[in-house]
């Protein structure tokens, strides 16, 4: 089977698509037969009341969180504190510039070579390594960006989903099978689901995204441009897939599969590009270009990764990426010459806190807390807190045997982004630290629920309550939030805790 293909099918089948009813059955039961294996519960995602036609936001928003609470089980999806860090600050940016402020977005990449990006409903938007380290400034990924964000923006997924009347419903189960048997991962069944799908989609999507696409590149191309980036770059990056495009008779570029590209869409962008002022200055930031060296760092073997960045600081011995890549791509390999050479590559006072959280992680590794810690403070005070900032030091200080310290300044951070998992994960990890259990549970219960794995988070409240080491203040929100999450638990899910 085309490895391709199948990787693709994981997530571009996301969009929903139609599939006839004599098919849907099939799907189940391949579903059935191929998630459920011995051991394994089979959770179908709470669709809702699923006899209504229109794709309200509320549920468009429901859908994309469920659809998110599977993708961030999947080994695919980069939990990379600061490659997420910087795709939502570089999304905030494209947003922010839009006068409509009503829509909210989530960025996150997903370990994928192949060059690709997609929108869920909900806002929520998938970009792959492979986009990022194809991109050749920072314009061409903020325009794929501000493409995707416009098909959020104009409604275009509620709009398909209405576009099919009375077919709403099977869209989105064929959606949660297509999802639920990617995730199963574990042979010919669950792929051959996939694949069914896939092709069933993409024939029928081909045919009604074409007014879609014209305007994803529109409302885009403006998004980009009020943003300060340089609209050129959503044309450039285009007409690179095109050309290469091609060259491959039966595996075109991902993009171009789930976005196709005509010359009439290219044209089109030229058009309007030339009614657009041309900003140039702003396309490059260093932390593109960190971010662009940490996923090489991460693709392939780190050795390999390491010669690459090497032979390139042969080249260019004083560009920061450069050694910021080699320094990752040791910390992969893990070894300690290796470690400490990187380390010293790295340039103190850095440009990019990027560096600093890099530096101390390399300085952990050693078992130089202290020195990881110092770094990682004065980072704060010159580049200001970034989560990413935070929750490395946390975890340092947990490291260095200073759990206190790290609760303190986790509980301070969760006022600046509260409710942030990663910093409840963190926090949760203080408590049991400092022998603090019944919080410890609780914290982590907030955490899963926070991700949407609500009987999860309930087994931790039940824990939290067995502690035994529970104040009246604890034990009274520990209460509190069982009463209120039992009651926001999909019915296959209550019979899995109730057991
Ligand atoms: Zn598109």
């Amino acid at each position: 089977m085309d490895q391709e293909l199948c990787n693709q099918g994981r997530y571009h089948s996301l969009m929903p698509f139609k599939l006839t009813n004599a098919i849907l059955p099939l799907c189940l039961t391949i579903l059935l037969m191929g998630v459920g294996a011995p051991g394994q519960a089979v959770e179908l995602p709470d669709l809702g009341d699923v006899s209504r036609v229109t794709l309200s936001e509320a549920r468009e928003s429901a859908i994309g969180r469920e659809v998110m609470r599977q993708i961030r089980q999947e080994r695919a999806f980069l939990d990379d504190p600061e490659i997420n860090d910087y795709l939502n600050r570089l999304g905030d940016r494209l947003a922010a510039s839009q006068s409509n402020p009503g829509y909210s977005f989530q960025f996150f990449a997903v370990s994928d070579p192949s060059i690709n990006a997609f929108a869920l409903p909900g806002g929520f938007i998938g970009v792959h390594t492979g986009l990022i380290a194809a991109a050749r400034n920072e314009s061409e990924l903020a325009g794929v960006l501000a493409h995707e964000m416009a098909h959020v923006t104009q409604n275009h997924i509620a709009r398909m989903v209405d576009g099919q009347r009375g077919r709403a419903w099977q869209t989105l189960a064929a959606l949660a099978v297509a999802l639920l048997a990617a995730r199963s991962d574990q042979g010919e069944l669950g792929q051959a689901a996939v694949v069914t799908a896939q092709a069933l989609g993409m024939q029928n999507q081909l045919d009604f995204t074409r007014e879609h696409e014209k305007e994803a590149d529109r409302v885009g191309l403006r998004i980009l441009s009020d943003a300060s980036f340089d609209p050129g770059g959503m044309a450039s990056f285009f007409e690179r897939l095109q050309a290469q495009g091609r060259h491959y008779d039966h595996a075109a570029p991902a993009y171009l599969r789930t976005h196709p590209l005509t010359h009439e869409r290219i044209a089109d962008i030229q058009d309007r590009l030339s009614g657009l002022t041309k900003r140039p200055g702003r396309d490059e930031s260093l932390d593109f270009r960190l971010v662009q060296a940490k996923v090489n760092a991460l693709s392939g073997d780190p050795e390999s990764a390491q010669r690459r960045f090497q032979a390139d600081l042969q080249q260019r011995p004083d560009d920061v990426a450069t050694r910021y890549g080699l320094a990752a791509a040791a910390l992969r390999a893990g070894n300690n010459d290796q470690i400490r050479t990187g380390l010293a590559a790295l340039p103190d006072p850095a440009p990019s806190y990027m560096v600093d959280a890099l530096a101390a992680r390399l300085m952990f590794t050693m078992g130089n807390y202290p020195g990881g810690l110092k770094r990682l403070q004065e980072a704060m005070r010159r580049h200001g807190e970034t989560l990413p900032l935070v929750d490395a030091y946390a975890r340092g200080a947990i490291l260095a045997g200073q759990p206190a310290q790290a609760r303190q300044r986790l509980t301070d951070a969760l006022r600046v982004w509260p409710g942030e998992v990663a910093l409840l994960d963190r926090l949760s990890e203080a408590n049991f630290a400092l022998g603090r259990q019944a919080e410890g549970h609780l914290i982590k219960a907030e955490a899963l629920y926070g991700r949407d794995l609500v009987a999860a988070a309930l087994e931790q409240l039940d824990l939290a309550r067995k502690a035994g080491d529970g104040d009246y203040y604890t034990l009274s929100i520990v209460d509190a939030r069982m009463r209120a999450w039992r009651q926001s638990l999909p019915p296959v899910t209550e019979a899995k805790v109730s057991r």
